[in-house]
């Protein structure tokens, strides 16, 4: 494999290898577009600058003088020439774009001498000189660390000497000694010369590219998109020719997209300015102008931009985001790469173009980032008008959505404000399950503590709150009712905007603008429902939830978890009395009540799903979780006799179902009292029920006959034959093992993926995300968290397993999964390949799941294909 190819030279189609922009480089040039000419250093030698203790290769800087040879013959320019000075640019590149967060340098090869004669060949002094102090703030930037602000002050200053407004107006008096000065900036810096060497210039920029790969911003921006090494392996770098956008009235640059970004209309969307390189647009020191524009002030060039567009998208099959630059009129192209786009205009262009016949359905499903779909909604920011409000912090993005309303820190006044129709945003540390009557009448949920993980942001999620978490420069001071960041302090009552879509918290009452489910969107949810083979179920406690997630799409729901229902404002005390009562018929008297009280939960759910499955999951947590921080001693005490080392891992689950079977009785008794109901109503009521936490066969079994029991009660009670199945979470190490054995027993099983990865990770999650993953993510030992999605090679291994000791027993045997994972894109694709029955996913994420799972199938067929 060669270290460099031209761009005439390369297979455009190894994305890998060149990275994007290389390969959009070499595309257009064989698409005879006008690219100026350059050559792609590969991603290989970035990975061997690593590994060889980040030095380039000995074999790439003379080659790297080879291609400039290349370059001179066909710009007839001269590198290092006083007459007429080859310039480069030097810029990155990886597999996927990653917009911003690596570097680039501009005007390479300028020193005292070129610049001189550039200026003689250009007869444009201003723009040489330009052109140079633009280089060295670059170079000083890039290569040697400077902080940028150290540039802009000093350019700042002779803005003001000479009276202009605008960097185009600069005199060349005035460049002449910006250019001194920024010298001078980076000498002091790194206490050496500045390079004047075209040759050393190139070497170090190329360096400093492959350094930007690992560089804090770019680390962090793979992180958070899930950029693993087998999408981008390292950057590459491009050389290509300098073009002018600075040359004068008649030059320009810009950046296009070939449809709307945002809502993905079809009209050209972009910004240009005159007399400019194109770091100006995209750093925003002057305004750009709508390229609407470009129509009237170069025609001719506007012509040639709309036919490139045009050409590339049909090339692509895709929407492309593109670069130009003008110089003295002559047009030219310095990158394409497919447009990233907000979830309304992937799913308006993916309609439009199966409808142009430019892309097939499977193709236009594929394009979407399922992810996104979630976007679609929630009430979102009114970004226009966002501007206009003061930023007080930001923290992670729980829980996508805008909300606003007044900043409240206490749980009760929360409830209390919220209830009488005030808009409240519940502010705290962190939140517990006594505080989730809170959430109900809250519009959203700021915390200062807790991941994406955290018990604010899975109940938020699931509730479709936005939420924002992990807000750690929020100081909160719950006592006084107030907090603190920025040098802002908000106090009760005092109004703010939270965004859970970016995880800005914003001062004020932000405007936001209401989510519409447009026709596209239905369109693109009904060809996804078409292909995918997958079940889709929801995570959903509520008849609302239920109701909300059918709409969205969901066949069923994969988990109701009954405890939520009693941290309801009317239950939670009723529970609490029923643990602390002593005596069995105190207790009776309590489960009585309660029983009532799930059974008309349950006739609500079933109702709302009637005709699909209703899987009811008996109580999961540890008793003590439902007593509140009281200062009740008798309270305190049971809590303190309840209280576990390690809760999670303790008595929970099918564990309490044992100990206290009177819960677990009540329970089935609820479901089957519900379905008896709604029998005598016709309606067409699936409910089964599921036991949490279960290692073993005669756990499963010891349950089982609590079952049997209630059940023939139920039979001789109502005269009806119950078809109730009763089937295990798979959640617990040993029950995937010895799923064959269960499988004799549970009639379906439904993988916990969440406390399988606690288990088999013998990772306490809270503990884990809150103190060292992050430092594993960092140290690059962690790609993505387990929790986020499904570890194939570990957790995936183990319920392979599980299916298959299961199925061998009960070939028919339904295994879905529930918790976090099932709205994780990646863990549905990798549950479609496993062969589960169906993934359950909250109701918010159920439209990405469906798209996750229709792609599943495109993307099996693909590779199948091409196996062949
Ligand atoms: P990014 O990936 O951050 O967009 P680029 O490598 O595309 O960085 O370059 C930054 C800016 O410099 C872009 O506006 C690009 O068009 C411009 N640019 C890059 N190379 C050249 C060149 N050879 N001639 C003129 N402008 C260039
Ligand atoms: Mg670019
Ligand atoms: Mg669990």
């Amino acid at each position: 494999m060669k270290s460099i190819y031209a761009f005439e030279d390369a297979d455009s189609k190894n994305r890998m290898l060149l990275g994007g922009k290389g390969a959009g480089l070499s595309e257009m040039t064989r698409l005879k577009l006008p690219v100026p000419p350059g050559f792609t250093i590969t991603t290989e030698v970035c990975n061997k600058y690593y590994d060889n203790g980040k030095k380039l290769p000995k074999d790439v800087m003379p080659l790297v003088m080879k291609n400039i040879a290349k370059m001179e013959k066909k710009t007839n320019k001269k590198w290092n020439s006083i007459k007429n000075p080859l310039l480069v640019s030097v810029r990155s590149g990886a597999a996927i774009s990653m917009p911003g967060m690596m570097d680039t340098i501009l005007n390479l090869g300028l020193n005292e001498k070129t610049v001189e004669g550039f200026a003689e060949q250009t007869k444009n002094p201003r723009f040489s000189w330009d052109s140079y102090r633009r280089f060295i703030q670059l170079f000083g930037k890039v290569v040697f660390g400077v902080d940028d602000k150290k540039f802009d002050y000093v350019l700042d200053k002779y803005k003001k000497k000479q009276k202009v407004k605008d960097d185009s107006k600069l005199n060349v008096k005035s460049l002449k000694k910006i250019v001194s000065e920024y010298k001078k900036i980076c000498e002091k810096h790194t206490g050496r010369k500045f390079p004047d060497s075209p040759n050393e210039q190139l070497e170090l920029a190329i360096e400093s590219v492959f350094e930007s790969w690992m560089g804090e911003r770019a680390v962090v921006y793979r992180r958070q998109n899930k950029v693993t090494r087998d999408i981008a392996n390292g950057t590459a770098v491009n050389v290509v020719t300098m073009v002018f956008g600075n040359m004068g009235d008649d030059s320009a640059t810009g950046v296009v997209f070939t449809r709307s970004g945002a809502n993905g209309k079809k009209e050209l969307e972009g910004d240009y300015l005159i007399n400019a390189q194109g770091e100006d647009v995209v750093a925003g020191v002057r305004t750009g102008k709508n390229i609407e524009m470009l129509k009237k002030e170069m025609p001719q060039s506007y012509k040639e931009l709309n036919n490139a567009c045009t050409k590339l998208e049909n090339h692509f099959k895709e929407v492309q985001d593109i670069e130009f630059t003008v110089e003295q009129g002559k047009f030219y192209l310095l990158q394409t790469r497919n447009a990233k786009m907000a979830a309304q205009g992937y799913v308006k262009t993916s309609v439009d173009m199966v409808k142009e016949k430019l892309i097939d359905k499977n193709r236009s499903l594929l394009r979407i980032p399922a992810e996104q779909l979630e976007a679609l909604l929630h009430n979102t920011i009114d970004e226009k008008k966002a501007k206009q409000f003061k930023q007080l912090a930001k923290g992670i993005a729980a829980s996508p959505g805008a909300a606003n309303g007044i900043a409240i820190f206490d749980v009760k006044k929360a409830m209390e404000l919220g209830e009488s129709g005030k808009k409240v945003i519940l502010i705290r540390k962190e939140t517990k399950p006594e505080d989730v009557p809170a959430f109900y009448p809250s519009q959203g949920i700021l915390t200062s503590l807790g991941g994406k993980t955290s018990h604010a942001a899975i109940v938020s999620r699931g509730m479709g709150k936005s939420c924002i978490v992990g807000c750690n420069e929020l100081k909160i001071d719950e006592e006084h009712n107030r907090c603190k960041a920025n040098g802002i302090i908000v106090k009760e009552m005092d109004e703010i905007t939270i965004d859970g879509t970016t995880g800005t918290v914003f001062i004020g009452n932000v405007p936001t603008v209401k989510p519409k489910k447009t026709k596209d969107f239905e369109t693109i949810l009904g060809w996804a429902q078409k292909i995918k083979k997958l079940g889709i179920r929801a995570n959903a406690d509520t008849p609302n939830a239920a109701k909300l997630a059918r709409e969205y799409g969901a066949e069923g729901i994969g988990l109701c978890r009954t405890e939520r229902m009693f941290n309801e404002k009317d239950r939670i005390k009723l529970f609490v009395k029923m643990i602390m009562a002593k005596k069995p018929e105190e207790r009776q008297e309590i489960l009585e009540k309660l029983q009532k009280l799930q059974k008309s939960d349950f006739i609500g759910i079933l109702k709302a799903m009637e005709g699909y499955k209703v899987t009811i999951r008996l109580l999961d947590p540890p008793l003590h979780e439902f007593l509140p921080s009281s200062k009740n001693k008798k309270v305190l005490a049971r809590a303190k006799e309840l209280e576990e080392v390690n809760p999670m891992m303790g008595h929970r689950g099918v564990r309490l179902g044992i100990t206290s079977p009177e819960i677990y009785e009540m329970q089935i008794k609820a479901v089957f009292e519900a379905t008896a109901e709604l029998v005598k109503k016709k309606i067409n009521a699936k409910p089964q029920i599921m036991i949490p936490q279960v290692s073993s066969i005669a756990e499963l079994n010891h349950i089982k006959s609590i079952y049997n029991n209630v059940k023939s009660d139920m039979e001789k009670k109502y005269r009806i034959k119950f078809k109730i199945n009763f089937g295990t979470m798979l959640e617990v190490v040993r029950a995937c093992l010895t799923s064959d054995e269960l499988a004799y027993t549970a009639e379906f099983f439904s993988f916990g993926t969440n406390d399988l990865t606690q288990g088999v990770f013998s990772f306490s999650r809270e503990d884990v995300e809150g103190k060292f993953l992050g430092d594993y993510m960092d140290k690059g030992l962690v790609e993505i968290s387990p929790f986020q999605s499904i570890d194939k090679n570990g957790v995936g291994d183990l319920m392979k397993i599980g299916i298959e000791r299961g199925r061998s027993v009960q070939k028919n045997l339904e295994i879905g999964i529930c918790g976090e994972h099932g709205g994780d894109p990646n863990s549905v694709k990798f549950c479609h390949a496993a062969d589960i029955s169906y993934v359950s996913a909250s109701p918010y994420r159920i439209p990405t799941a469906i798209l996750a799972a229709a792609q599943a199938v495109i993307e099996q067929k693909k590779t199948k294909k091409s196996k062949k």
